[in-house]
């Protein structure tokens, strides 16, 4: 039996608070368990608000140093993470699909996913420009200038469970920034074995601090409220994100959320329909339907849906179900029993109410759920409105263009969405129709550190990545030079 990991150093159980590896005072600990096999892999140790509060303190002394020292000297130490996180990709990516359920070469590309907006905000962090205004009187100057925000609070989920902290951390830090983070308690391994790493490249005592916690609610209330964190930055579920962005109204925290989407991928009946397939696919199926951004409504203009349904469902065929670390397979488990469930509800809510099930429909054993294709969808099922984050895809028809824009735009959410059409009229006409904060017009593979990712309406507040990134970490001074 070769070990799960070549280094064995990088599988943390306890907490890490000011560069120190921490467990809870009273010895409670929570499982985190392979969706595949149901196993319980280790025993993390569970922190409260005691050690959240801890955490913010020391979080606090280590910005008095970090925001003091040049963005080039912060650049090498985050240059350095960087490159251990590459160094060591596939130890993460394996300990990724062991907690979280992914293909391993998911897994691997979302550890260079994650670095990579290590290495990019590290060099956005010597650009922090101010600006020199022109004076309104001449015995003066006027200038504005960025400045680090400070400690920043951080609740991440269990999808991405690397790429959504180094996404938050990697700008916090080159602005100047420290961080607190409560990763999922699902899958707490691969931030704390970050940890590990940033200690090895010499990043600051107290600069990166992670709580491990079943203690949402508790930990969660120290971040949003505690005066000392003057930023706080989630990605999860749009009920939990309201709920934390309201909490943080009482220190009036600058906060950025990355919530909920519910995407459709339009097919016009000029697309290039292979691409469009393949296209509907990779959006839907990606981490088995679990991300905010995979498509949610396939919706296809009537005269091609039949051609597009034969060759969906052909494709979808091919899919092998089973445990990630498995090279051969290309879909895993999705993360819980209750995401199970709640799967199945959403399914059976659309039969109950006249769609059909193309293939699939059912879980098949343990936490894995068979790749499914829904046709005949109307809008009035559960399906067309929520959020599903599972392998399944709901097959709606459309006959005009307008048709498509208003029912891709009837959701509170605007994250992504996707369409497939040749016409370059219709590229430009419906891009700027759909209210979404992103667009993939005959692509679905939209993300990169380069780009700015955020939703409109419930879907979030702010953006990640691209060279917006780091002014949410940032806070602008104005000054004014009088008397000269
Ligand atoms: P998901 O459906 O992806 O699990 P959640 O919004 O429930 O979405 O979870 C995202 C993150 O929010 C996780 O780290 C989870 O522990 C945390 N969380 C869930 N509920 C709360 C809460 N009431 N207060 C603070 N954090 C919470």
């Amino acid at each position: 039996n070769e070990p799960l990991l070549k280094d064995m150093s990088l599988l943390k159980k306890a907490g890490y608070i000011n560069g120190q590896w921490v467990n809870a005072k009273n010895g409670k600990t929570f499982d985190v368990i392979n969706p595949a096999s149901g196993d319980v892999i280790a025993s993390v140790a569970d922190l409260g608000k005691d050690e959240a509060k801890t955490a913010v303190i020391a979080a606090e002394n280590a910005f008095l140093d970090w925001r003091k020292i040049t963005a080039k000297q912060r650049a090498i130490l985050l240059r350095r993470w960087n490159d251990l996180i590459l160094e060591n990709q596939e130890d993460l990516a394996r300990l990724m699909t062991f907690e979280q359920g992914k293909v391993i070469m998911e897994s691997r590309l979302e550890i260079a996913y994650a670095a990579s907006f290590i290495e990019w905000f590290a060099e956005e962090g010597k650009r922090m420009n101010g600006d020199i205004i022109p004076a309104v009187a001449n015995d003066r100057r006027q200038l504005s200038i960025k400045q680090p925000i400070g400690v920043v609070g951080a609740i991440t989920p269990w999808n991405f469970p690397s790429a959504m902290i180094t996404r938050k951390c990697a700008p916090a830090f080159a602005a100047g920034c420290s961080f607190v983070c409560k990763p999922a308690a699902e899958t707490p391994l691969s931030a704390l074995a970050l940890c590990e790493l940033a200690e090895r490249a010499g990043l600051p005592p107290g600069l990166l601090n992670v709580i491990p916690s079943t203690q949402a609610q508790e930990v969660g209330d120290v971040l949003t409220k505690d005066p000392i964190v003057k930023k706080f930055t989630f990605t999860g579920s749009t009920p939990v994100g309201k709920h934390l962005l309201a909490q943080c109204a009482s220190t009036v925290k600058k906060a950025s959320m990355e919530l909920g989407g519910n995407a459709p991928v339009i097919i016009f009946e000029d697309a290039d329909l292979e691409k469009a397939v393949l296209g509907a696919l990779g959006s839907k199926y990606r981490n088995a339907g679990q991300t905010c951004i995979c498509a949610n409504r396939i919706l296809v203009q009537e005269n091609i849906y039949n051609d597009f349904l034969k060759a969906f469902t052909e494709k979808v065929s091919e899919f092998i179900l089973g445990d990630g670390l498995n090279e051969n397979n290309t879909m895993g488990p999705v993360i819980s029993e209750q995401a199970v469930h709640k799967i199945q509800a959403l399914v059976d809510d659309a039969k109950a109410k006249g769609a059909t099930i193309v293939t699939g429909g059912a879980q098949t054993q343990g936490q894995f759920f068979s790749p499914t294709i829904i046709a005949d969808v109307t809008e009035d099922m559960r399906l067309f409105s929520e959020e599903i984050f599972g392998p399944v895809a709901p097959v709606f028809t459309f006959k005009t263009e307008e048709d498509a824009i208003k029912m891709a735009n009837d959701t509170p959410f605007g994250l992504a969405a996707y369409f497939y059409s040749r016409d370059i009229g219709r590229v430009w006409r419906v891009s700027e129709a759909l209210d979404y904060g992103m667009i993939g017009a005959n692509e679905v593979g939209i993300t990169s550190e380069v780009i700015p990712f955020g939703g409109w309406k419930e879907s979030g507040l702010g953006r990640e990545g691209s060279a917006c990134g780091i002014d949410e970490y940032l806070e602008i001074k104005y000054i004014c030079m009088g008397g000269l």
